[in-house]
């Protein structure tokens, strides 16, 4: 094996990721996680964990630092480029192509995350970066003493919102439909929260600010333009920040063929090993179909990824070609769609 070829190559190294390291390491299998960015993933845009067992509550950063140094022990290396694409070439290896070269292995397990999907407004886009955010405990605190919207009804943005009236006056919290899609006992909390309103049945049609351009950079948001969706009735509400948390669009366009997905564009897994559709790739945490998109979730996921395509290889490499055939096929002969 030269540098560059693995036994498993993992891209992403969010909490799935480095989970996958963790217990290909330990199996003793060369293991490459390949990370754009700082390894972490998500837990880096949470403040404070809450529901990952064992802490009673944990900084983000803080456990992202120790998931590293956990990995990085089993002998996991890590490589930080982007990787731009996945191709499988005719003998099944995969090569991981980065901004740092290529990677070759028999496995890859795609742990690849997301990112926050927008909401297509008109302002979105221009006011991004001067009162447009997608991440609270990133820009939280440049809106101290300022009245903030919080849109979205998932876990996401009840949560956000719970944050952010630690820096605003007032958070206004902003739902389409009439019941939230988030936990009960965040919203909970929520409700109990002195400084957090709930504008519920409303949609934001607009964000609107200062003048962008004056060519001094001084645009900022100053206003929503909002629409009651039961009586169409159509108000502003001045802001001067607004933040948007409105679901998640998952990272699945590597893989150089079709790999089965659902409507959202989430992989499609088979349950006993977290292969996709496509032999040797694996994948786990928020690009897999699924339920919830917890950190206990991704970890779990992740481990049997790794586990599993460790075996693959393992069997590969004594002449088996499709080493999962016999459990696989009852989730193939139900057919994968997308
Ligand atoms: P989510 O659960 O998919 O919720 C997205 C929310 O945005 C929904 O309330 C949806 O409204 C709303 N929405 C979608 N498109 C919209 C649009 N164009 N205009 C207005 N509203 C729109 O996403 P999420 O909150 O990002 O959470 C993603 C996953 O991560 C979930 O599985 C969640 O449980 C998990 N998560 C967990 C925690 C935690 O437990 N600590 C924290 C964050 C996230 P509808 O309800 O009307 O569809």
């Amino acid at each position: 094996m030269d540098d560059r070829t693995f036994d498993i190559a993992v891209i992403g190294a969010g909490p799935a990721g480095l989970a996958a390291a963790l217990y290909a390491g330990r199996s003793l299998v060369r293991t490459v996680v390949i990370e754009g960015k700082a390894p972490g993933g998500q837990l880096l845009n949470t403040e404070l964990i809450e529901d990952y067992p064992g802490f009673m509550s944990i900084l983000g950063h803080e456990l992202a630092t120790q998931m590293t140094e956990q990995a990085a022990r089993f002998g996991a290396e890590m490589v930080y480029a982007p990787a731009h694409r996945v191709r499988v070439e005719e003998d099944g290896t995969k090569v991981v192509e980065t901004d740092a070269g290529e990677y070759r292995a028999p496995a890859v397990i795609i742990t690849a995350g997301g990112n926050p999907r927008k909401l297509g407004i008109p302002g979105e886009e221009e006011y991004a970066g001067r009162g447009v955010s997608y991440c609270a405990v990133c820009d939280g605190a440049f809106f101290k003493g300022e009245h903030l919207a919080v849109i979205g009804g998932g876990d996401a943005a009840v949560e956000e919102a719970i944050f952010l009236t630690r820096y605003a006056s007032k958070v206004t919290l902003i739902h389409r439909r009439d019941a939230f899609r988030a936990s009960p006992i965040l919203v909970e909390e929520a409700k109990k929260d002195p400084k957090l309103e709930m504008l519920l049945c409303t949609v934001v049609e607009g964000i609107e600010g200062t003048p962008l351009d004056t060519g001094d950079h001084s645009g900022k948001v100053t206003h929503l333009r909002l629409r009651n969706v039961d009586t169409d009735e159509r108000s502003t509400l001045d802001v001067g920040g607004v933040f948007v948390f409105v679901g998640f669009l998952p990272n699945t366009g590597l893989v150089d063929r079709h790999v089965a997905h659902d409507e959202g564009g989430y992989y499609l897994t088979d349950p006993y090993s977290m292969m996709t559709s496509v032999p040797g790739i694996f994948a786990a945490g928020d690009v897999r179909s699924q339920l919830t998109r917890q950190i206990t979730t991704a970890v779990g996921d992740a481990t049997t990824a790794a586990l599993a395509a460790t075996k693959w290889v393992e069997e590969r490499a004594k002449g088996n070609p499709d080493p999962f055939g016999t459990f696989m096929s009852a989730s193939r002969e139900g057919g994968w769609v997308g």
